[in-house]
C-alpha cells in the first residue's frame, strides 16, 4: 500500500502518453496484489456518499485505476478522503469550483456518483472541463437528458462510460458467452426481478426532484439492462402496470412497484418486476429452446450465484467495482472494447426504455420502441 501511495504522489505525466505500453492487460488476474507501477487511469470521485465510498475502497485493489482527486460539498469528507487516499489539496474540489479541474494534469477522468437528477449537469460540466466521464446509473432521468450528455461528451472529445458493473462480472459474462455460442438454443423468455424494501422516507431516492422517479430508476433498471444483455437483443415494445400501496411514502412521480413486459425482434419476451416494497428480489432467469440460466443474486454486490442446464456457474467472485474500474481504464486509455458496451449510447437505450415504461403505465397501452 505504501508503495502505491508513494507512486500516487509521483505521477505527474499525463496518462494519455502511456497507453502504448504492452503491460496493459486486464486478462492477467490484476486482483492478486502484484506490484505494478505502470500507466493508470487517474480518477476524481464526485459525490462521496455510500456508493462513492464503495467504489474508492474497491479501487484500492485496482491495477490500472487510481483515486487521485475528489469533488464534494462537505469539507470534512474531503479531509477524511485526503488522508485515507493521500490526495493533495490541489486535487480537491467542490461543486462550485470543479470546472477548474480542466487545468489539472493529475486527473484523467471524473466518476459522477451523485443523485440521479444531478448527473446531467455534472457530466456536461466535466465534459466541458475536458475530462473523461464515468457516470452512475441511471445516467440521467430521461432520454432527452441522456442524449444531451452524449452530445456534450462528443463535442468535448471525451469518453462517456456508464457504471454498469455487471458488464464485467465473470458469471454474467459466462452466461452471455454461452448464449452467443448457441448453448441455450433460440432464446424464448427472460424474467428479471429487481427490488428491495426501501427505508427512510426522507432520502433523496424518494424525492422525485433528485431521483427522477422511483424504484425503476434505481433498481428496475437492472432488469431492463439485464434483459438486453441476457437476451442479446434490444426490445421493440413495452407494456407496464403500476401498483402503489403507500402513496404517502411513494408520492406522485415516485414509482413503488411496476411490472413490465418487453418484446424482442426474435419473438423472445421478458417479464420483469421493479419494486421498493419487497425483499429477496434479485433474480434473473433466461430460457431457451435447448437450455436455461438462472442467477440469484443476479446483480447485487455478490458473490453472484447461478446455474445453467449444464451445472453451477463456478467463475470466481471479484469485487465488481475493482474489475469494472480496471476494465474502464482499458476502455478509456487504450480503446479496449468491452464484451457488453458501457458507453453513453448503452445508457441512453435504458433511458428510452424507462421513458416508454412510464408512458405505458400512464396510457395503459403497448408502447413501441426504437433504440
Ligand atoms: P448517497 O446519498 O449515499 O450519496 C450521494 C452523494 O451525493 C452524497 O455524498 C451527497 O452529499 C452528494 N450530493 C451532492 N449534491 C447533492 C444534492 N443536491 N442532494 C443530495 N446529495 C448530494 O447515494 P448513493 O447510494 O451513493 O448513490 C449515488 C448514485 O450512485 C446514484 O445515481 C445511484 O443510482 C448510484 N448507485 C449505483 C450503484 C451501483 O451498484 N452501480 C449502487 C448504489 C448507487
Amino acid at each position: 500500500m505504501n508503495s502505491r501511495r508513494d507512486f500516487l504522489q509521483k505521477i505527474t505525466a499525463s496518462a494519455f502518453a502511456l497507453p502504448l505500453l504492452s503491460s496493459f492487460k486486464t486478462e492477467d488476474h490484476p486482483y492478486k496484489p502484484q506490484p505494478y507501477e505502470g500507466p493508470a487511469l487517474r480518477v476524481a470521485i464526485m459525490g462521496l456518499g455510500s456508493y462513492g465510498t464503495r467504489v474508492a475502497e474497491a479501487m484500492q485493489t485496482c491495477k490500472y485505476a487510481r483515486v487521485t482527486g475528489v469533488i464534494s460539498g462537505t469539507p470534512s469528507k474531503i479531509k477524511d478522503w485526503q488522508s485515507r487516499y493521500t490526495i493533495p489539496d490541489k486535487n480537491c474540489y467542490n461543486y462550485e469550483n470543479f470546472d477548474r479541474i480542466k487545468s489539472n494534469p493529475d486527473i484523467d477522468a471524473v466518476y459522477v456518483i451523485t443523485p440521479n437528477a444531478l448527473h446531467h449537469d455534472h457530466v456536461i460540466r466535466v465534459a466541458k472541463a475536458g475530462k473523461h466521464v464515468i457516470c452512475e446509473k441511471p445516467m440521467a432521468v430521461n432520454a432527452r437528458e441522456a442524449q444531451e450528455m452524449i452530445d456534450a461528451c462528443k463535442q468535448a472529445n471525451v469518453k462517456l462510460l456508464i457504471g454498469y458493473r455487471m458488464h464485467f462480472e465473470p458469471k454474467t459474462l459466462e452466461v452471455i458467452r454461452m448464449r452467443k455460442n448457441g448453448e441455450f438454443g433460440k432464446i424464448l423468455f427472460f424474467q428479471g426481478l429487481s427490488g428491495f424494501r426501501i427505508g427512510d422516507p426522507t432520502q433523496w431516492r424518494l424525492n422525485r426532484q433528485l431521483a427522477g422517479g422511483g424504484a425503476m430508476m434505481d433498481i428496475g433498471i437492472y432488469s431492463i439492462n439485464g434483459s438486453r444483455y441476457m437476451v442479446g437483443e434490444d426490445p421493440t415494445w413495452v407494456t407496464a402496470q403500476e401498483i402503489k400501496t403507500d402513496p404517502q411514502k411513494f408520492k406522485e412521480g415516485v414509482d413503488e412497484t411496476i411490472q413490465f413486459q418487453l418484446g424482442f425482434p426474435s419473438g423472445a419476451v421478458a417479464s420483469c418486476l421493479s419494486t421498493y416494497s419487497m425483499s429477496n428480489l434479485d433474480r434473473f432467469f433466461l430460457d431457451g429452446e435447448k437450455g436455461y440460466a438462472e442467477m440469484q443474486p443476479s446483480t447485487g454486490y455478490g458473490p453472484i450465484k447461478g446455474r445453467t442446464h449444464q451445472g453451477e456457474l463456478t467463475q470466481p467472485h471479484i469485487t465488481h467495482q475493482t474489475i469494472q474500474m480496471d476494465e474502464m481504464a482499458g476502455i478509456i486509455l487504450q480503446g479496449k472494447q468491452p464484451v457488453v458496451p458501457v458507453d453513453g449510447e448503452e445508457g441512453l437505450k435504458d433511458m428510452k426504455i424507462i421513458d416508454a415504461i412510464y408512458q405505458a403505465v400512464q396510457s395503459g397501452r403497448k408502447v413501441d420502441l426504437k433504440l
